[in-house]
């Protein structure tokens, strides 16, 4: 493929998340002609801070991290001075009580009565001794952390939890997701927490991070503004209907019902819209892997309330069934300028798009205020308005098969003239914003001629944030 025909002409960058802008500002950099096509009323994708009818929240909670001084440079130089620097406090609630995330066993221990203790630390030295003498079940997540944690614990947290996230048993979902994103607790770490288990020995996950005043989205808006400046065009609300190769090269698009004609495509939407709108450019076996792949949805219940919440964390995991969230975040806990004048609570209710969740057939706004005040942050009488906000590709399913399926459809895509694939959408990837602006500039180059975004991205890299 001569990914160089697009360096003088015009590309379309599919998606305003913070890959697709990162891509456009790679492009527009180079002086590339860049149209960024987006059905959303908005840049920022999953990164978004909406601000409507006295709303003021982000898509479940945000924090940037990276472990890239690159990327961190970036932001703070899109956003000079706008950068908080804040110390994370995040919990599990279970069984009427707080435990510390990640959760640690030295927690567990201090927290939960003796026999139940003795219970998970029996489970835990079995697991490891079995590993020692057999390789066991780890390809699904249910194994993997069992035989890391032990089964009681995962029992009490982990598996309640991840089903009730993906909305399916643990043994049908990869181990990838867990090794991705998992720490797992050494042995010596261990054995202390047993003699000892007042003292916490679990290593904190990203206990700092950065946020920008004014909400996530900020980092995007500021994007989409360099951009804009640099004369790159916005499509918002624009719905893609199909995309049609050109005899002469490049590509037909049909946006909204009128044809648009580009020399190449940076594409950052779902993998699988992207393979449903190049039809024919690849074989039916393609698009038999694609329709494997699936993502789980989100939506967002929003409650406003008039008086400050009670609780300091930035968000709290709600693994247990009887609630239909599975975590509550606090934007006033990110942003000190709304804590007293805007409280609000965002519930996530993770589902699959067109369930009773996300048709509205359950009673959200109900579910949310009754769960609030079960687990004590605030009184019914508080509740002075709800909003919700929907995102259908919230998290890329990592069945069983799905790295299989991955690597067919991108392999196939990868052979296109001019067209890379790319973010969490493109690349099917579970990953975090600063990824996602790596593999916006890096789609960016393998148009330019510059390498390859699969060779390029480190994919050992963990997921430390929470999203
Ligand atoms: C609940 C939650 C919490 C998170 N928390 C964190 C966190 O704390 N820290 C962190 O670093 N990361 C977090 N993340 C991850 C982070 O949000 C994403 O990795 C990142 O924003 C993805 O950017 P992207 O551009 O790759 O994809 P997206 O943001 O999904 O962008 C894709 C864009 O394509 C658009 N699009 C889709 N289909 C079409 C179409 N057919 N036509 C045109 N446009 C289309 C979408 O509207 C969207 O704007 C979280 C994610 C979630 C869901």
């Amino acid at each position: 493929m001569n990914r160089k025909n697009g360096e003088h002409g015009k590309i379309a960058v599919l998606g305003a998340g913070l890959a697709g802008l990162r891509a456009a500002d790679v492009l527009s950099e180079s002086g590339l002609n860049v149209l960024i096509i987006e059905k959303e009323a908005q840049p920022g994708g999953l990164a978004t801070t909406i601000q409507q009818k006295g709303f003021y929240f982000d898509l479940g909670p945000h924090r940037f991290h990276t472990e890239s001084s690159r990327i961190l440079q970036f932001v703070e130089e899109l956003l000079p001075g706008e950068l908080l620097e804040l110390q994370r406090l995040s919990r599990i609630r279970l069984l009427d009580r707080y435990f510390q995330y990640p959760l640690s066993f030295g927690d567990v221990l201090k927290k939960m009565p003796l026999l139940r203790s003795a219970g998970f630390l029996l489970s835990y030295f079995t697991e490891r001794l079995k590993g020692i003498f057999a390789s066991g079940e780890k390809r699904s997540f249910r194994g993997w952390v069992i035989s890391r944690f032990g089964k009681k614990l995962y029992d009490l947290y982990f598996g309640p939890y991840t089903e009730k996230l993906w909305g399916c048993p643990a043994d049908e979902l990869s181990a990838d997701w867990a090794s991705q994103r998992i720490t797992v607790p050494k042995l010596t770490d261990m054995v202390r927490a047993t003699i000892s288990p007042r003292k916490n020995s679990a290593r904190s996950l990203v206990s700092k991070f950065h946020y920008p005043m004014g909400g996530i989205g900020r980092i995007s808006d500021a994007l989409a503004d360099r951009v804009s400046a640099r004369g790159c065009s916005f499509m918002y609300s624009s719905f893609l209907n199909s995309i049609k190769p050109l005899p002469a090269g490049g590509y037909s698009l049909s946006v909204n019902g009128d044809d648009i004609k580009v020399d190449g495509i940076v594409s950052t939407i779902p993998v699988t819209e992207y393979t449903t709108l190049i039809g024919n450019m690849v074989p039916v076996e393609i698009h038999n892997c694609s329709k494997k792949l699936n993502y789980r949805a989100i939506v967002f219940l929003v409650l406003q309330l008039k008086t400050r919440i009670r609780a300091n964390d930035h968000w709290i995991y709600i693994p247990e069934g009887k609630y239909l969230f599975n975590r509550i975040s606090i934007p006033g806990n990110f942003d000190p300028e709304i804590a007293e004048s805007n409280p609000q609570m965002v519930f996530e209710f993770t589902c699959m798009v067109d369930d009773d969740i996300w048709s509205g057939d359950l009673d959200l706004q109900e579910s949310a205020i009754t769960g609030g005040v079960d687990l004590g942050l605030f009184h019914r009488h508080d509740v002075v308005g709800s909003t919700l906000a929907r995102k259908a590709h919230a998290y890329p399913i990592y069945s069983l098969d799905y790295a299989e399926n991955v690597s067919a459809v991108l392999d196939a895509l990868d052979k296109l003239e001019c067209s890379v694939t790319s973010g969490r959408q493109g690349l099917f990837r579970y990953n975090n914003m600063d990824h996602s602006l790596e593999m916006g500039e890096y789609a960016a180059l393998e148009l330019l001629g510059q390498g390859r975004v699969r060779q390029r991205f480190d994919w050992t890299r963990q997921t430390w944030a929470d999203g």
